[in-house]
């Protein structure tokens, strides 16, 4: 039967960009657990595959409390331990194998088992259950993975050049992917702000997410048109379509080729306002994108992608090199490197960094919360960033303060590392600059204080919006409610910039909206002092920039203000984009 041509599946813009290509469909990671009956002779058979199953588990787990032992010693190690006892339980053994003896799989009677004890505990109100609850569902997923035979997605058949389909890429699975060029990403799930989006952002490739549909829709072949700009997706094009598409890629490589032409122009408004556009990465690699885009610095450097596809946690040594290496290829301009986000959408399986098993997750043990609970590995990175500000100019920043109290923890362990290092002859630089990220609306409001305690702020949208309007960044539901121009995020941007200004301090912004070009002339007429974006969006924010009176958008920021709903600040920012 011959397909269905121009199929249009709607989402949301994840990253702009227009691209013709053949699809990747990646599996889904989840299992399908169905019920299947075992016939008499194969009942020895599935006990044996489930043993086999725990012995496998039993042998990771052991990997893991190695690991941990030896960064972080035996008083952390020994949580694995726990879940060792839950694996070795005869009760549990002991109904599977039953369920198994009626003729069920041992995936089945497995998770039937499982069931039964989370109902149990669910019974007893008191939170050493409630703990105790996730690691058994824990250990039970980590069985399972090993009763399928599938740990992790498999890359290996992924064609260099086509666009990858997903049910949900994690920040885990971009990293892995981007290794083999491919040409954009289309999701089910997930919004604007989600890591994955920025991932595709950062490479510069078109992205498509909350298409809700696309991977079960989708086939490995398929021949798609990913449209970025408009977050849609039609599969099988007509040939009409086909042509139409290849003249905006067209269009699209011609305005490319005129920003260029921006790159060594200064960074001013027409009133000679003067502003710095820097870049955001997430991996030493960038470094030379950075450059090449004209942006004067990194603002924003996410180190906790080093993080990722790797069985230990980096060394200091480790760190060291990858600091390094940024800084000497930045030779004169600033790096911002920013301490370890990990939690929230972005984990790391390190036995102890693995807080994925949290509720919520983004409320929960994320970014300097963890490095405070672990001052080992927050230790063993700063010692890497110290270091390396001995070759170049290194800005340290911490992510997720939410009170003074944390910025005060987080700086005292700063000291006492920087005192070690002087005791052992290390060299480093003893001015490097300290900031703080502000992303919760308690940092925001409290800005403040905090700006008499740093060097320097920057405002990170992507978070700040999901909290002060309590949305989910990553959930392509609620997409229409993430809203940067709402009035409460407008006001706590501008009450931020103003008070840290009183206290003579510098505001960035590297959060997304700051490399939207809708966003530029508000912005900039709030008094933003730097932006820092991806590579991709930096001449396109300075072509904005050069085009404005500094006089007239601080003066439409200011009645804009004043506004209360979205129909009458869209209605001045259209005169502001306008300009
Ligand atoms: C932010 O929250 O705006 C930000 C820049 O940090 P991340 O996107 O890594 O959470
Ligand atoms: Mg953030």
């Amino acid at each position: 039967m011959p397909k269905s041509k121009n199929i249009i599946l709607k989402g949301v813009s994840a990253s702009v960009g227009i691209i013709v290509g053949r699809a990747f469909v990646l599996d889904e990671d989840d299992f399908c657990l169905i019920y299947r009956e075992i016939p008499k002779n194969r009942i020895e058979n599935e006990k044996k595959r489930f043993d086999n199953a725990i012995e496998k588990t039993r042998q990771e787990l052991k990997e893991v409390y190695n690991k941990v032992n030896n960064v972080l010693g035996e008083d952390y190690a020994h949580i694995t331990n726990a879940h060792i006892l839950i694996l070795d339980d005869p009760s549990m053994k002991k109904n599977v194998y039953n369920l198994i003896e009626y003729g069920t799989n041992a995936e089945y009677a497995l998770f039937k088992t499982i069931d039964k004890i989370i109902r149990s505990f669910d019974a007893i109100k008191d939170g050493y259950f409630k703990e105790r609850k996730l690691d058994v569902q824990e250990i039970g997923k980590k069985i399972l993975a090993n009763l399928f035979g599938k740990q992790k997605r498999n890359y290996a058949n992924l064609k260099e050049n086509s666009i990858v389909v997903a049910h949900n890429l994690t920040p885990t699975d971009t990293v892995a992917i981007r290794e083999k060029l491919v040409k954009g990403f289309v999701t089910d799930i997930g919004g604007k702000t989600s890591h994955t989006a920025i991932i595709a952002q950062g490479l510069g490739i078109p992205a498509v997410a909350g298409l809700k549909v696309a991977s079960s829709k989708i086939r490995t072949g398929d021949m798609i048109i990913l449209d970025g700009n408009a977050g849609e997706v039609i599969l099988n094009p007509s040939d009409e379509v086909l042509e139409k598409y290849q003249k905006y890629y067209d269009r699209q490589h011609e305005e490319i080729e005129e920003l260029r032409k921006l790159k060594d122009l200064p960074i001013e408004t027409l009133d000679k306002h003067t502003t710095s556009i820097f870049a955001n990465i997430d991996n030493s690699d960038e470094v030379s994108h950075a450059l090449n885009s004209g942006a004067k610095g990194i603002g924003l450097y996410r180190t906790e992608f080093m993080y990722f596809n790797r069985n230990t946690l980096p060394s200091e040594q480790e760190h060291f090199e990858e600091y390094y290496k940024v800084v000497r290829e930045m030779s004169e301009y600033t790096t911002t490197i920013r301490t370890i986000d990990l939690g929230g959408d972005k984990f790391a399986k390190f036995g102890l960094l693995n807080v994925s098993t949290e509720q919520n997750p983004f409320l929960g043990l994320r970014a300097i919360r963890l490095c405070l609970k672990y001052p080992d590995v927050f230790i063993t990175q700063l010692r890497g960033i110290l270091r390396a500000s001995a070759f170049g100019k290194i800005r340290i920043m911490y992510p997720m303060i939410s009170s003074i109290e944390e910025l005060r923890s987080a700086n005292k362990i700063l000291q006492d590392v920087k005192q070690d290092l002087r005791e052992s002859n290390i060299k480093f630089d003893e001015d490097i600059q300290v900031g703080t990220m502000i992303e919760i609306p308690s940092a925001a409001v409290i800005t403040d204080i905090i700006a008499k305690e740093v060097d320097f702020v920057s405002i990170g949208t992507n978070d700040l919006i999901q909290y002060t309007l309590a949305v989910d960044r990553g959930n392509e539901n609620v997409v229409n409610i993430y809203d940067p121009t709402h009035p409460a995020v407008l006001r706590l941007i501008k009450q931020i910039i103003d008070s840290a200004h009183k206290e003579n301090i510098e505001v960035a912004m590297c959060g997304e909206m700051a490399g939207d070009p809708l966003y530029t002339p508000i912005l900039l007429g709030f008094g933003l002092d730097e932006f820092s974006v991806s590579p991709f969006q930096v001449l396109k924010i300075k072509k904005i920039i050069r085009s404005m009176s500094f006089k007239e958008v601080k003066e439409i920021a200011d009645k804009i203000l004043q506004c209360g709903d979205k129909k009458s600040i869209s209605k001045i920012m259209s005169t502001l984009t306008r300009q």
